[in-house]
């Protein structure tokens, strides 16, 4: 049995004709950026999102600089990141002039950790930028009363997390405004980059709507330098189609995190994902861990069992950040993290047979 981490097959054949129709549509229409298309999409992912506005743009990383820049966020100002995450939550807050500062995570649900974060607090810090790490929601409501406490503002980096809640309440709406991605891996996935950014803040709306335009709203008239990120017409209408579908593959995720669960939970060796109270995960990886990592995943990939590594190299250790004179041991619980995990193939379409076969290899590895 051959099992890639991830494929794209089930979701596509879902909805192939309905693609192409409205592929045909779009052709016919001959409008291809800032139409009405994006106004639908934007609409629609903002009910879904439970915020008032959003703004598509280019992809995740230029919703997280937008958002920064509608904030006002620039040299000289911090803002807390946590410490284990991609890369690309620390590059828009480098891009935008400020200083990334880590905070380590649980090492039970790998989200930011709270109670960490006032200690990191300065008089330089600007926003707090939890990530949902995974799919599963950021303990927001703590998040939030240490935000108020010291006057900060909150951008969530929801690009893994489209659909989860805290507290039923939507990931992408704790925030003043907020960052997500539609690359096509991502569990709402276009086909090519594209991002959003969501909000209840009108004045911070407007600022993201005019900023991904060169700063415009009315042609030729440009009130502000802005850049060029905006989500063209055709991903919008092939995300408006999937977004119609997303919660019923967020249930398929989560079902098939239930399966590894039951199927997992009494190997001793690997230690399984955790929820935190009130928070909900939509998977968008299911991620295990263990100290014999490197063998368990070569074991698997000879048995043609695809998996990968989110992420070997912690943000404070990379190349681009030697700036910042971090070194090992730094941040400890980011480090445990990257160089014991390994994430498991979870995707729309995945069988039961597929799980039981790739939950015996493991047991099988462990037994040996
Ligand atoms: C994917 C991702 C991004 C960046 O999104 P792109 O569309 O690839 O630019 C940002 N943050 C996190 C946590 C991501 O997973």
């Amino acid at each position: 049995m051959n099992i890639p981490f991830l494929s794209f097959n089930d979701i596509n054949k879902s909805i192939k004709e309905d693609l192409k129709n409205e592929f045909d549509r779009f052709i016919d229409d001959g409008w291809y950026v800032l139409g009405n298309k994006l106004k639908t999409f934007e609409s629609e992912f903002a009910a879904y999102s439970g915020t008032e506005f959003c703004s598509g743009v280019g992809n995740g990383l230029d919703a997280l600089i937008i958002s920064l820049k509608a904030l006002g966020v620039g040299p000289g100002d911090e803002v807390i990141v946590p410490s284990n995450t991609y890369i690309a939550t620390w590059l828009a807050v480098s891009y935008v002039g400020a200083t990334p500062v880590p905070v380590e995570p649980r090492l039970t649900t790998y989200n930011i950790n709270p109670e960490e974060i006032e200690k990191k607090i300065t008089s330089k810090t600007k926003v707090i930028l939890p990530v949902h790490l995974y799919g599963q929601a950021c303990e927001m409501e703590d998040i939030m009363v240490i935000a108020n406490k010291h006057g900060l503002t909150v951008i969530e980096d929801n690009a893994q997390a489209q659909g989860a809640t805290f507290n039923n309440i939507k990931t992408g709406s704790f925030g003043n405004i907020n960052a997500t991605s539609f690359y096509p891996g991502k569990n709402l996935g276009a086909f090519g980059d594209a991002g959003a950014i969501t909000t209840n803040d009108e004045k911070l709306y407007r600022f993201a709507n005019i900023y991904r335009n060169y700063g415009s709203e009315k042609k030729y008239y440009n009130e502000i330098k802005g850049i060029n990120s905006r989500l063209d017409e055709m991903q919008a209408l092939f995300l408006s189609l999937k977004l119609k579908l997303l919660n019923s593959w967020n249930a398929e995720r989560e079902a098939i995190a239930a399966t590894y669960h039951s199927l997992l939970e009494n190997v001793d060796e690997i230690i399984l994902p955790q929820l935190a109270n009130n928070a909900t995960s939509v998977y968008h990886l299911y991620v295990i861990r263990t100290e014999r990592r490197d063998e368990l995943q070569s074991f698997l990939n000879q048995n043609s069992i695809g998996t990968l590594i989110h992420y070997p190299v912690p943000a404070h250790l990379q190349t681009a950040y030697s700036e910042l004179n971090y070194k090992k041991g730094d941040f400890p619980i980011a480090e445990k993290i990257a160089s014991t995990c390994l994430s498991l193939p979870v995707y729309p379409g995945l069988t039961n047979e597929q799980l039981v076969y790739i939950t015996d290899v493991i047991k099988k590895f462990f037994n040996a």
